[in-house]
């Protein structure tokens, strides 16, 4: 019998069993009347962790970005984004749907527009062009590979928005890659935002939930769309325990799963048939470049059980997390080199 390797995603963690342990234990009340302590607990630590005036947990991050651009905007408005980012690809078009806003789109270079090519394009509105209201950024950038956006990228765009009173709201469904992977605090990478989300169900390993992030009126109004959209909840402090036990003790170790995406991608990049762009592996994904159709390669590599996605007809992405250790990197590189040969 083989081992099961699935590198399809890091939201297939499970919870740890210190988070079941707290999970079970946890104090609760009814979250819809602000009387849930855990999930209050969670929300100060989260707000405090990421220098923001308040936090709000959400059931996952596409609701939390959904809510921010709802929060931030006006039917009509225009907000900016880069063509290739989760809010743009794989909301469904809720942006639409929900806020009724304009997304307007701009190429990028690994989940990098161009500052200048910003300034082009935000506009206060007028008579034909609707006003730019928002910006969004994502950090780690998932389509581009994983990759973080440095520091000062975010501060230049945050500035240039903040100057021409356009906010900012950051996609960090991954921030904390992106903070281990450059050594920096979350906080740090939040600064200029004015509002910022991350989900506590992927490499962080929760079962449930992401957190949104900004100043306390942001939060107030952010509340209420939660519950318009039907996301309010009652003793959600069971979901809430398990994030706090994440924010004390999954962070650092995001670290072990950039190493492990560094040393699969190394090996495969070596092999026949495959090829990696080195520079993109910073944090935990690992997108490969198949000369044969990804489909049929994830097809071979599942036989072998090693789980993976084909997300563009001649790109895989392997992604590491915490339920993925050295042995199973060692496994899955033999599952490749077996294919590749
Ligand atoms: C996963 C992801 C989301 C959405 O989170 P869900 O909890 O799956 O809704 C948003 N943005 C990025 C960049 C993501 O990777």
């Amino acid at each position: 019998m083989h081992r099961l390797v699935d590198l399809r995603s890091d939201t297939v963690t499970v919870p740890t069993p210190e988070m079941r342990h707290a999970m079970s234990n946890a104090e609760v009340g009814d979250d819809v009347y602000g009387e849930d302590p855990t999930v209050n607990r969670l929300q100060e630590r989260a707000a405090e962790l990421l220098g923001k005036e308040a936090a709000l947990f959400v059931p996952s991050g596409t609701m939390g970005n959904e809510i921010a651009i709802k929060v931030h905007t006006r039917p009509g408005d225009e907000v900016l984004l880069d063509e290739d980012c989760h809010i743009v690809k794989w909301e469904l078009g809720a942006a639409a749907f929900i806020s009724q806003v304009q997304l307007h789109t701009l190429p990028n270079q690994r989940g990098i527009v161009p500052v200048e090519e910003y300034a082009k394009r935000i506009h206060p509105g007028d008579d034909h062009v609707p006003p730019t209201r928002l910006i969004c950024l994502e950090n780690t950038h998932n389509a581009a590979g994983g990759v973080v956006l440095p520091l000062e990228y975010v501060r230049e765009v945050c500035d240039l928005a903040h100057a021409h009173g356009v906010a900012v709201h950051l996609d960090g469904a991954r921030l904390f890659n992106a903070a281990v992977a450059l050594g920096v605090a979350a906080r740090e990478l939040a600064a200029g935002a004015d509002s910022v989300m991350f989900c506590l169900s992927k490499g962080l390993a929760c079962p449930v939930g992401s957190i949104l992030c900004g100043s306390r009126a942001f939060i107030e109004e952010a509340r209420r769309v939660r519950k318009i959209l039907g996301g309010a909840m009652r003793q959600v402090g069971i979901l809430a325990a398990a994030g706090l036990v994440a924010l004390d003790t999954m962070i650092n170790r995001l670290a072990e799963d950039h190493a492990r995406a560094r040393r699969l991608a190394e090996a495969i990049a070596h092999l026949p048939g495959f090829s990696v762009d080195l520079e993109t592996v910073q944090t935990n994904m690992v997108y490969v470049h198949t000369e044969q159709p990804a489909r049929r390669v994830v097809q071979q590599l599942e036989t072998l059980g090693v789980l993976c996605l084909d997300v563009f007809p001649h790109t895989i992405r392997l992604v590491t997390h915490k339920d993925v250790d050295d042995r199973d990197v060692t496994y899955a590189i033999e599952a490749f080199t077996k294919v590749a040969a």
